[in-house]
Formats: structure tokens, C-alpha cells, sequence
């Protein structure tokens, strides 16, 4: 099928893209375009113009300082898994970029595209709750809310498709606090076989002090609207040991996390998606501390 007629706008800035956004109302922003031209194929999303902003160069590159990692917006998936400042400061988001898709979805999709899409089974949504990334917004300002904001992970996604972006909105960074060397983080996902979207996804990131795990942050996704934080295995975790019985005993407590909105489709039904996410929490935390291999 083919997309319904748009007008095409080229930004050259964040600032021309807040003001071409106030111009065309119903305009949609195009990055990466993986998310959005199939949306638009199928005439899932109708926008009577594209305001590209692929060349905005302010939106690309990582950056990273002693407590934190920024990643433009506009970074693609494949800029991220061979950056080796992202390899030294935070592996697992490396590694989580490196199993998104195939390589022209890596090569052409970029993290901003990723999370404001919010697709539940996108990966980036899962990791970044887990590493309680921020979200750095520009906007046009006004009475409501101010030009520039900073949004934590929990507030950033909203549900099925929806974020925390306001109208004339654009995310221009995600900001990552660095691992330090006492926290293990790891994401793993049942994967889609043809697309490798995230049926089921579980990230962890763990502290561990003297043999013991003193804090837990588990975020599950794939399987319900936005991703969700784990409570359940996070306290079970704190101040125990962790080896296999412990972690396998915590991630089976992922079920009492789900909220009723688990879904499911014709590939994976909820209840099963339900069982899987006991499954790959238990597998990131195994692989977090060293019991399983890539
Ligand atoms: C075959 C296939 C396999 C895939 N497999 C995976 C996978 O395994 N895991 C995974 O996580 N993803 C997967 N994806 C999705 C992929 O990662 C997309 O590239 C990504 O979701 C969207 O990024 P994009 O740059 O292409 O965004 P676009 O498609 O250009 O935009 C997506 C949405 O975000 C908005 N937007 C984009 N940038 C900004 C910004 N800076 N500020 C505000 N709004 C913005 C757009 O207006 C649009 O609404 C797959 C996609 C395809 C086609």
C-alpha cells in the first residue's frame, strides 16, 4: 500500500523543528523513518506533512562525562553498539543495540525514533527503564510547560504508543547514568524470529556490595503497553546472596509485577508471554552474574 500524499519539510535545526511543528499542525517529525513509513503504508498514521530532521546535526553523537552518557536522539542503533565510550560506561546498552533488528534497521533507526514511538516491544523502552535513563525534551515554551525539560524513564512512557511528549515537542537527548563498577546490567529478550522485536524483554541492573546484592532495578516489557518495573524481584533481591536458586526463587515473582493489561497476539498469547517474562528475568540476572554466556 502506499502512503496517502504529504508535503516534505527539511529542518536544519531543533529550533526550525518546534517552529515548522507550530506551522503544520498534524505534521509528524521524521528521523529514521522504520517506525513511521510503515505506519504510514499502511495508513496507520496520516499526517498531511513529514518534517525531516535526519540532517540535524545538534540531535547526533554520545557524549560521555564522569556520571553520565548523553546520546543524541538522532544516534542509530548501530552508532550506538560500536561506540566504544558506550562499550567502557555501560555494555549493556551497547549490547542491547547491537540485538535490535537487522543491520539496515540498525543503520537507519535512531534511539530518539525508538522510545517516542513506543512501541511495547521495542527494546530501548525496557533498558532505559531498568537504567532510569532521562529523557531531555525541547519544546517551544509557553504558560504550560517550559522550552527545555528533562523527564525520567518511569514518566516518559505512558502506555501503548505514548509518551510523555507534548504537542510541538523534540526529544533531542537520552541521558544515561554511568555504571559504576559495583552494578551488573544486563537485558535479555525472546525474540520475534523474523523481526526480533522483543515478544518478551526483562533489563537488570544490580548492585552488589560484600557478595551481596544491597539494590535492584528490573524492568520487564513486550508484553504490556509500556515497560514495567519489576518491584517484586527487585525487593526479593536486595540482601540476598545471589546465585542460582536466589535469582531463579526472585524472578519467579515477576507475575505479581504484571499489571491486567498483559497482552498477547496470534504469535504469542499473554499467558504465555506471562511465563516468559519469569524466564528472561531470570536469564538477565544469570547472565548479570556470570552463570550464563552470552
Ligand atoms: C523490520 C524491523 C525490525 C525491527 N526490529 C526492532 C527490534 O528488534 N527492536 C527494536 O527496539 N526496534 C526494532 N525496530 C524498530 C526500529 O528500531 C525503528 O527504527 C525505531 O523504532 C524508530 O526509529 P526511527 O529513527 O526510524 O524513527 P521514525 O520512524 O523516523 O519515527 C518514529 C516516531 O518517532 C517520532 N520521532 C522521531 N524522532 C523524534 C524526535 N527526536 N523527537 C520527537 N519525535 C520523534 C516520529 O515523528 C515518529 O512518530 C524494527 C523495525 C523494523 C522495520
Amino acid at each position: 500500500m502506499y502512503a496517502a500524499e504529504f508535503d516534505y519539510h527539511k529542518a536544519s535545526s531543533v529550533a526550525e523543528a518546534i517552529q515548522m511543528l507550530g506551522q503544520y499542525p498534524d505534521a509528524k517529525l521524521l528521523a529514521g523513518g522504520h517506525s513511521l513509513l510503515p505506519m504510514l503504508k499502511m495508513r496507520l498514521a496520516n499526517p498531511t506533512a513529514l518534517i525531516d530532521i535526519g540532517g540535524i546535526s545538534e540531535l547526533k553523537g554520545i557524549t560521555v562525562n564522569d556520571g553520565t552518557v548523553t546520546i543524541g536522539a538522532l544516534t542509530t542503533h548501530q552508532e550506538i553498539a560500536a561506540s566504544q565510550d558506550i562499550q567502557n560506561a555501560c555494555m549493556v546498552v551497547a549490547e542491547a543495540a547491537e540485538g535490535i533488528g537487522d543491520p539496515q534497521v540498525r543503520n537507519r533507526g535512531t534511539i530518539g525514533g525508538n522510545v517516542v514511538h513506543s512501541d511495547p516491544a521495542s527494546d530501548w523502552p525496557t533498558v532505559l527503564t531498568a537504567l532510569n535513563a532521562r529523557f531531555v525534551i525541547q519544546g517551544p515554551g509557553g504558560i504550560t510547560h517550559r522550552a527545555t525539560r528533562t523527564v525520567n524513564a518511569s514518566d516518559f512512557f505512558k502506555g501503548l504508543f505514548e509518551t510523555d511528549l507534548k504537542e510541538n515537542e523534540v526529544l533531542t537527548a537520552i541521558e544515561v547514568p554511568r555504571l559504576n563498577s559495583n552494578q551488573l546490567a544486563e537485558y535479555a529478550k525472546m525474540a520475534h524470529p523474523a523481526s526480533f522485536y522483543a515478544v518478551v524483554g526483562a533489563s537488570v541492573v544490580i548492585t552488589v556490595e560484600n557478595d551481596r546484592c544491597t539494590a535492584a532495578s528490573i524492568a520487564v516489557g513486550g508484553m504490556v503497553p509500556n515497560p514495567i518495573r519489576a518491584s517484586s524481584v527487585e525487593s526479593a533481591l536486595v540482601g540476598q546472596q545471589l546465585n542460582a536458586e536466589s535469582v531463579r526463587a526472585a524472578a519467579d515473582l515477576v507475575a505479581n509485577d504484571l499489571s491486567g493489561s498483559l497482552m498477547g497476539d496470534f504469535y504469542a498469547s499473554a499467558d504465555y508471554r506471562k511465563a516468559m517474562a519469569a524466564v528472561e528475568t531470570r536469564h538477565a540476572l544469570m547472565h548479570a552474574i556470570g552463570l550464563a554466556h552470552h
